[in-house]
């Protein structure tokens, strides 16, 4: 999935076996762009952040990257 996909601002994709994959090195990728000076990215970064802060919202949004990852997989799978 691309950090667009995943609420940033840019079309790196993130490839791993899992959601949790995906979003780890999204996190990952979010705190690399801001460090490196990318201010497009900090809005991203802030939800990341409040996300784990506000598990409810956090946790629908988990849910849809999951539900997306999925999907992603499937539509791969039958190509
Ligand atoms: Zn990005």
């Amino acid at each position: 999935m691309t950090c667009r996909e995943l609420g940033g601002a840019c079309d790196h994709v993130h490839v791993g076996d899992d959601a949790n994959e995906v979003i780890k090195a999204q996190d990952a990728h979010l705190r690399d762009a801001v460090a490196a000076g990318r201010s497009d990215h900090e809005p991203a970064l802030r939800d990341m952040k409040g996300r784990w802060r506000r598990p409810v919202s956090g946790m629908k949004w988990y849910r849809q990257v999951q539900r997306d990852f999925a999907a992603r997989l499937g539509a791969e799978a039958e190509r």
